[in-house]
């Protein structure tokens, strides 16, 4: 573990009464940005390290020390020296074991290394580490001295405004300035593509918080570590949101989500029964469609070696494949836009539907890896029915909700009503009994009930244990594990 008790202690009671609730999210460092090179960039990484490794255990021997002469008596209380003082006498240390002038001055005119750095390394590394209660554990001999590792983390702190944080670039980069030195601070490139729609919304929402204000998602320390088994670096940045208004949500009511055959999406609740208004996806959805079927044109117009129209955006100089492919690049990246708003809009309605109805949960069917699961779907196959998980899940949790991908099997096969599984309802069935391109009807062979199909199965996923109860289900009913 690395302190994150001290991190959530220290954010809640500095920052504000109002509860807020502590992340971490990483961002491969790419590349340093302008001048530097990687090779010097390394160098100044691995000095910084090397500066906050040799302050932190000498913070703990320190306090370690101070401790040990009150306790006999040889002191008349106990004070570790603060961090901007040891930071001072480090560089007195490295420079009498005879580290360049210009070196030290590289890091800071005074101590080791800057505020920056020295300020967040007590906060969250040292503080909790070097109390009274634990020093006794290690004279006691129930703890022992704890000390740090050469690998360890660089902390940065950057909730100030004079401290750099996160800027996206006009080039669509997002880059960050390092205050781990002096002026001039190096400048890094942090890789933002094939990150996730989580974290990109997550990433989106750090950088619109321009003021770092208390309303949005605020960047509160980094810390720079490297990856053992690869060597990469990684920026860890820590950031606080406001924590959800609790006492409306509901931990028995359960929204439950179905990727719909006729709709996007189909929601239920189980103390009631609702739909989600799914006519204002449709421009999206057509436009997926259309800019899917122009790739494939295009894709197959490239097959044939024909000609391929270049749109003025894209006629670089350059020939051959690359070329030609740019435009389908092109026509993707819209496609992946596209995708993104519809997720951002599906998941927001998902969030406004269960906050309307003081829901506690959200449940929706796992479908992770099946494709063939998809496919007849609304939008099919391609839609990126794990993005929209992502999105349903920090969405859900920034609002105090439960998110949970429960097991699909049966959930649209069993009676929503009195819980037979309805085996003949299959895919197969279904496909054959569509009507005027509706989805065929659920009619239960044991109750009568009958309904939309997509309905029975969203109101199946809004019901709570709904896995256990599938179970029992096909145990009464002889089935096995197997029978899909
Ligand atoms: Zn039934």
């Amino acid at each position: 573990m690395r302190g994150r008790t001290g991190e959530h202690s220290w954010v809640s009671s500095m920052a504000t009464k109002e509860k807020r609730i502590v992340k971490v999210m990483r961002l491969r460092i790419l590349k340093p940005a302008g001048e530097m090179s990687w090779s010097q960039l390394g160098k100044l990484l691995r000095d910084t390290r090397y500066r906050v490794f040799r302050l932190a255990n000498l913070a703990v021997s320190e306090a370690y020390l101070n401790f040990h002469l009150w306790r006999t008596g040889r002191s008349q209380e106990f004070k570790a020296d603060d961090m901007g003082k040891l930071s001072r006498r480090l560089r007195q240390m490295l420079a009498d074991e005879g580290v360049a002038a210009d070196e030290l001055d590289r890091f800071s005119p005074t101590g080791a290394v800057p505020d920056a750095v020295s300020g967040p390394l007590f906060q969250y590394k040292i503080r909790a580490i070097t109390n009274k209660n634990k020093w006794r554990e290690v004279i006691r001999g129930t703890a022992s001295l704890p000390t740090f590792r050469l690998d360890m983390a660089i902390p940065v702190r950057c909730d100030k405004a004079r401290m750099r944080r996160l800027e996206r670039m006009e080039n669509g980069d997002v880059q960050v300035e390092l205050t781990i030195c002096r002026k001039p601070y190096p400048r890094v490139v942090l890789q933002t593509g094939d990150i996730g729609g989580g974290q990109e919304a997550i990433l989106a929402r750090l950088l619109d918080n321009t003021g770092n204000d208390l309303t949005g998602y605020r960047q509160r320390v980094f810390e720079i570590k490297q990856e053992r088994q690869t060597s990469k670096w990684w920026l860890y940045i820590t950031y606080d949101l406001p924590a959800p208004q609790t006492g409306k949500a509901d931990p028995d009511v359960v929204v439950g989500v179905d990727v719909g055959y006729a709709v996007p999406l189909y929601v239920a609740i189980n103390n009631g029964h609702a739909r989600l208004g799914w006519r204002q996806f449709d421009a999206l959805g057509r436009r997926i469609r259309k800019l899917q079927t122009q790739v494939l044109a295009r894709r197959r117009s490239i097959q044939r070696g024909g000609r391929v129209n270049i749109s003025h955006a894209t006629a670089r100089s350059g020939h051959g494949v690359k070329r030609k492919l740019l435009p389908t690049e092109i026509l993707q990246r819209r496609i992946d836009k596209a995708y993104q708003t519809l997720n951002h809009q599906l998941s927001a309605s998902v969030i406004d539907f269960a906050r309307d109805h003081g829901a506690g949960v959200i449940q929706v069917e796992d479908l992770e890896g099946l494709k063939e699961e998809l496919t007849g779907t609304y939008i099919g196959a391609r839609w990126r029915y794990h993005q929209l998980h992502q999105f349903l899940k920090y969405k859900a949790e920034e609002n105090g909700i439960e998110f949970r991908a429960v097991n699909p099997r049966f959930t649209s096969r069993r009676c929503s009503k009195c819980g037979h599984i309805n085996v003949a309802f299959d895919r197969a069935y279904r496909d054959a009994h569509r009507e005027n391109g509706k989805t065929a009807r659920f009619i239960c062979p044991q109750c009568g009930f009958e309904a939309d199909a997509d309905y029975n199965a969203a109101r199946n996923l809004a019901t709570l244990d709904i896995e256990a109860l599938i179970e029992a289900q096909c145990a009464r009913q002889g089935l096995t594990k197997d029978a899909l």
